[in-house]
């Protein structure tokens, strides 16, 4: 039985920022995310790949505990090419290759079905509802996005906003898709459509979330090794998620820590490319850097 299910792409990246760069490594959305749910939580993926993906990366991702039942094997993995400039906060695209997502459709596991928490990461929002639609009873359903869905698939995004109990954007994705540059006035919007928290991600200056009567501001981690981001909202969600599966919690204090397990987790993600440093950290590096934050916000 697994406690996450996480649903998004599991790619091969080739990724550039001004620190190096790499061809075809490991990354997609559900990876990041699962791989950071692992630290708390089991997580299973739904996902597909092609007979082109390396069985050292499936291999990497057992090795973690993570279900792979819910991952199939067909035609051509998904591809992400992307390069950040010295401003690490924005990704920009160079080519999307969607491969067999394109044509998806995934037949849920059993036990998946019975799963209490769902992850829907970065994904055609088609997808995303195709598997809500497969749970039974989710008690928490975050989702998360980006630009190319917004621009491409903007209305049935909505429709899978409607459905999550928390929306996760980043700034720039909560200014696109609520067309305001006003953040607190994006957040408002997206609540009135059915979210119960939305938390943007602002990258390396931290998160804000929204319910309809609070808010709260987690800060950045001051990190001065950053190589590559890729992956760090995922990472964020991933943990943010699993901390919530493993305490079955989702009051508003266990939503405020599990935002800090999940900047703790995504800080340490964007020190080295793909799953790099995520693969070398464990569970007391988390919580050494969970309590740093506390002490970050004292005065
Ligand atoms: P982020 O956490 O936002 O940095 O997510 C980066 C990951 O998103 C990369 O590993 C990519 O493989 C994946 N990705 C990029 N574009 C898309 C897309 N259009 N749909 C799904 N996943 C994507």
């Amino acid at each position: 039985m697994v406690d996450v299910v996480i649903v998004g792409s599991v790619a091969l990246d080739t990724v550039k920022t001004p620190f190096g760069k790499v061809d075809d490594a490991l990354g997609g959305a559900a990876t990041f995310a699962s791989f950071a749910a692992s630290f708390f939580a089991k997580p299973g993926i739904v996902a597909v790949v092609g007979s082109d993906f390396p069985q050292q990366h499936l291999q990497l991702l057992k090795s973690r505990g993570i279900d792979l039942k819910g991952v199939c094997v067909e035609g051509l993995t998904f591809r992400w090419e992307g390069y950040y400039e010295y401003d690490m906060n924005e990704a920009k695209t160079i080519k999307t290759e969607l491969g067999s997502f394109a044509s998806f459709r995934p037949q849920l596991p059993e036990d998946y079905r019975e799963a209490e928490y769902v992850f829907l990461a970065n994904i055609d929002p088609e997808l995303q509802l195709n598997v809500l639609n497969q749970i039974k009873k989710p008690k928490l359903t975050v989702m998360d996005t980006m630009n190319y869905w917004i621009q491409n698939k903007r209305e049935k995004l909505m429709e899978v906003v409607k459905k999550a109990d928390v929306l996760l954007l980043n700034d720039s994705e909560a200014r696109q898709l609520f067309s305001t540059p006003n953040l607190v006035r994006a957040a408002n919007e997206a609540l009135k459509l059915g979210p119960k928290y939305v938390i943007i991600k602002k990258g390396e200056h931290g998160a804000l979330m929204f319910s309809g009567s609070t808010h709260f501001n987690a800060p950045g981690y001051p990190l001065e090794n950053v190589r590559d981001p890729t992956g760090s909202g995922d990472s964020f969600a991933g943990a943010f998620i699993g901390y919530i599966a493993k305490t079955k919690d989702a009051s508003e204090r266990s939503i405020r820590k599990a935002i800090i397990y999940g900047s703790s987790v995504a800080s340490f993600n964007a020190e080295d490319f793909s799953l790099d440093r995520l693969k070398q950290i464990t569970a007391p590096d988390i919580e050494g850097r969970y309590r740093e934050f506390g002490s970050m916000r004292e005065f």
